[in-house]
């Protein structure tokens, strides 16, 4: 590829909305355009980048045992009403209707349609397991799209669904879909960490994401100092309750036994909850009692419950009011996330500080840490620090937790029964008998990878790609192009290198070297050739390595080894 025929246009500024660095260097480096709010175009650079990405991804899928398919972007709702998520999964989800007025939405993910898809096919023990993976773009109505192709609406994922017949199984489908994400990342040339996660929306129980360690990142994550403990904050700050006996409770302590009843009241009260990932009720000085919604991104919304002294019985039939107006049950199971039987109990500490309780999104779990503020305004900003530098290690209790910054790159979820059971998408087992399959999914985020990778590589000159997915891994520039001589030079090393099977980028344009050098900094190919008078005077080949600045000689004859 020649420069001159390249479609990269580069610029000096930046649009003010690119608040990250890897936002800004990809709109000046020339790598994506914004068409509308969260929705982007790869421009010719990114794309290579995204290929290389894909085929990285491609090969570890493969080599796991994954199947490459394609299944539609547009899914019909009945398939989510099977699943009981096209009521729950909220305002992230992009619907639309046909011009028969049915509903569709464009796939935010595709558990559902995946077990529709096999369920009527993968009928017994002998064809497990199987694992069906596609890269394709996903829709999130995001709530707040930022960072470009970090946090968009319409982005590009790698999801791969397996299917087994036991637990054992389905965890040793886990197991190597761990195995293959830990060699993506790798390979991609990233620092990432692996972390224990909450399963969130998408329901299951165990689950890791992959973070890539950078500090603009929206994941907080804490690590042991003594053992190999590492998880999100929210998973971190998760500590296991001795289920209470609601009977022998003090009736104050017993908020609400099941957090399912939040999700539900939040629709009845018409509160646009997405996800709800923490609750708390507090009591304000004036005895009212509010329960608040505290979202993803730590936004705030407040439900007053009653003008009362706060206790289980004026909660219980606010609820079961609630429950009754949308047509529920107490104990119905909201599949927002939350789960059946789910306590919220007084976190001794928290009360004591702030009146609050806190509720996890697991059974017999609670938070730790949870610091509401106290005045909220309509919707307001809550300081939540789940864990703190220096907490005590919940596994081994010797070390200590350190807290990082990340990008969620990619998470895993071992699923179980929950989608196969709900859609009837059985086996047969050696014994002949109808078993639910167990299920995995296995989720990552191309275009935010590529992204993640810009934000943990760069300086103030621009991007310094990781060589496998650099958009070029050399760019031979001719410094005057003008100068027949330079640019046949150029032109000749070019051709070596390509011959060579290098990925390889002649500059041969008839701008200032100034120019060019800048743009070779900006755009951070890993290797830059520059072919200038003094070059070919003495016949060798300087050679700048991006990420360390530094400048090496070669003899013409023996450059092509310090490339490689
Ligand atoms: P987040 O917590 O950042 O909202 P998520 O947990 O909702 O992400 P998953 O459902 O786990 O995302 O999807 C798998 C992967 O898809 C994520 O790990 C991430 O890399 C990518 N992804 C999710 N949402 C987006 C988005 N809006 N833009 C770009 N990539 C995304
Ligand atoms: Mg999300
Ligand atoms: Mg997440
Ligand atoms: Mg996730």
């Amino acid at each position: 590829m020649r420069a001159t025929n390249l479609y990269a246009p580069t610029l000096r500024n930046t649009p003010a909305e690119a608040e990250i660095a890897s936002h800004q260097l990809m709109y000046r480096a020339g790598l994506i355009r914004k068409s509308a709010g969260g929705m982007y175009s790869y421009l010719p650079l990114a794309w290579r980048t995204i290929r290389k990405i894909e085929q990285i991804i491609r090969e570890e899928m493969d080599a796991a045992g994954g199947q490459e398919i394609m299944m539609p972007i547009l899914q019909p709702s009945e398939l989510w009403e099977e699943s009981g998520r096209w009521g729950a999964y909220g305002a992230e989800m992009i619907r639309v209707k046909d011009r028969h007025d049915r509903e569709f939405c464009m796939g935010p993910t595709h558990e559902e349609m995946i077990t529709a898809l096999v369920r009527d096919e993968l009928r017994s023990y002998k064809q497990l397991p199987v694992l069906l993976y596609q890269i394709q773009d996903k829709f999130r109505d995001e709530r707040r799209p930022r960072f470009g192709v970090m946090r968009s609406r319409e982005f590009i994922m790698k999801d791969l669904y397996s299917f087994d017949k036991d637990v054992e199984g389905m965890n040793e489908s886990y197991r190597k879909m761990s195995v293959a994400y830990t060699n993506i990342f790798t390979r991609c040339g990233l620092d990432f960490r692996a972390v224990e996660a909450d399963s969130g929306a998408i329901g299951g129980g165990h689950s890791e994401e992959f973070t890539v360690l950078a500090p603009e990142g929206e994941s907080r994550i804490a690590c042991c100092d003594a053992c190999s403990y590492a998880a999100s904050d929210e998973k971190a700050a998760l500590r296991p309750i001795d289920a209470p006996d609601e009977a022998e409770l003090p009736l104050e302590k017993v908020v609400t036994p099941h957090t399912s009843t939040i999700a539900l009241l939040a629709e009845y009260l018409k509160i646009p909850v997405e996800k709800t990932i923490k609750a708390v009720a507090y009591q304000t000085e004036d005895d009212t009692l509010i329960l608040a919604f505290l979202r993803g991104d730590h936004e705030v919304n407040e439900i007053k419950l009653a003008n009362a002294v706060p206790g289980a019985r004026e909660l219980r039939m606010a609820e079961e009011e609630a429950i009754r107006a949308v047509g529920g049950c107490p104990g119905f199971m909201s599949p927002i996330g939350i789960k059946e039987g789910t306590h919220i109990v007084v976190d001794e500490t928290a009360m004591r500080m702030h009146n609050a309780v806190s509720g996890a999104n697991e059974a017999d779990y609670h938070y730790i840490n949870v610091n509401p503020q106290r005045d909220f305004g309509a919707v307001t900003v809550a300081d939540i620090r789940l864990v703190e530098e220096g907490d005590e290690c919940p596994v081994c209790e010797n070390g200590h937790l350190h807290i990082g910054r990340g990008i969620e790159a990619g998470q895993i979820f071992a699923l179980g029964t929950k989608y196969s059971a709900a859609m009837g998408a059985t086996f047969l087992d050696e014994t002949g008998k109808a078993q639910p399959l167990q299920m995995g999914c296995y989720g990552i985020g191309v275009g935010r990878t590529m992204a993640a990778a810009i934000e943990q590589n760069h300086d103030e000159s621009g991007i310094i790609w990781p060589r496998a997915i650099a958009p070029y891994e050399v760019v031979v520039v001719a410094v005057n192009a003008k100068v027949e001589e330079q640019l046949r030079y150029a032109e000749e090393i070019y051709e070596e290198l390509r011959a060579a099977g290098v990925d390889v980028l002649l500059d041969d344009r008839r701008e200032r070297a100034g120019v060019k050098f800048n743009d070779c900094d900006l755009i951070g190919y890993p290797v830059r050739i520059a072919i200038g008078p003094k070059t070919i005077e003495n016949g060798s080949i300087e050679v700048k390595v991006r990420r360390t600045g530094e400048l090496v000689n070669f003899a013409r004859d023996t450059y092509l080894k310090g490339v490689q």
